[in-house]
């Protein structure tokens, strides 16, 4: 289980975040909707603290921390919690010189320190989940966007994390390609990958994602399941902006 607890997150007087209680279930897949500038990126760099909250709590698993204004935290705790969780950006952020089963590799032999023939393998395999092991050896730059972004999944997912953070994953790519990566994210979530997932596109989130969480100007105006946030929701705020998105 993942729990959020009255997140704050402040960048200057800019008070981004305004306590965001949130609960993942394993397994389960979350779509973290809203307009522009609401806090849906920052909110998934709280989770792998990418950013540092303000305040409030989060708990992976076994592991919580607490946070506090002006307070540190321990590099060994950030590199607990990051273990924990994947991250996947929308213009993919795949290291340039490096091959994709390299880029895949690259986390559990410079981190988790697995010897390099157990890394290629399991690298290997998850190349072949999101159907990318023909092209273990291709460069990034000679990769499509679907294709580039299929490998950084198989990246995110290399020290088996407890949840899968997607911060609009198909955003930069073509439908078409985009596609691709839907039906990767449509597999891995029937597998009981937990996810997190940023997005602006109805038609991924509806497609994979139990439940939703509206979040607007910093705070969580709606969640609920997908049927009820998306063709039924209670807010006026939610209604207008679900209607925008269709
Ligand atoms: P979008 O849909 O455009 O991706 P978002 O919901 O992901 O938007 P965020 O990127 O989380 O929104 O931004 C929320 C607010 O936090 C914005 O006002 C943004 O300017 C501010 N913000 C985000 N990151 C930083 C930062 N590193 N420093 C200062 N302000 C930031
Ligand atoms: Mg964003």
């Amino acid at each position: 289980m993942i729990g959020l607890t009255n997140i704050e997150k402040r960048f200057g007087d800019n008070l981004v975040l305004k306590g965001v209680t949130v609960s993942l279930d394993e397994g389960s897949v979350t779509a973290l909707v809203g307009p522009s500038g609401g806090g849906k990126s920052t909110l998934l760099r709280c989770i792998n603290l990418l950013e540092i909250p303000t305040s409030g709590s989060l708990r992976i698993g076994e592991e919580t921390l607490d946070f506090h204004p002006g307070g540190k935290v321990p590099a060994k705790d950030i590199q607990r919690i990051r273990l924990q969780t994947g991250m996947v950006f929308q213009n993919f952020q795949l290291f340039p010189h490096r091959t994709a089963i390299e880029n895949v590799m690259e986390g559990l032999v410079t981190v988790l320190k697995w010897p390099e023939p157990r890394a290629r393998e399991r690298a290997l395999a998850l190349l072949e989940k999101v159907g990318m092991a023909h092209k273990a050896d291709a460069w990034p730059a000679t990769l499509s966007g679907g294709q580039q972004q299929r490998v950084a999944i198989a990246r995110a997912l290399a020290p088996s994390p407890r949840v899968l953070l997607c911060d609009e994953p198909t955003s930069a790519l073509d439908p078409e390609l985009a596609q691709e990566v839907v039906d990767v994210l449509g597999q891995l979530a029937r597998e009981g990958t937990t996810m997190v997932m940023a997005t602006h596109d109805l038609r991924l989130a509806s497609k994979i994602a139990q439940e939703v969480v509206f979040l607007d100007a910093g705070s969580i105006v709606e969640k609920g399941p997908a049927s009820v946030v998306f063709d039924n929701p209670e807010r006026e705020r939610t209604k207008r902006f679900i209607a925008s998105l269709r």
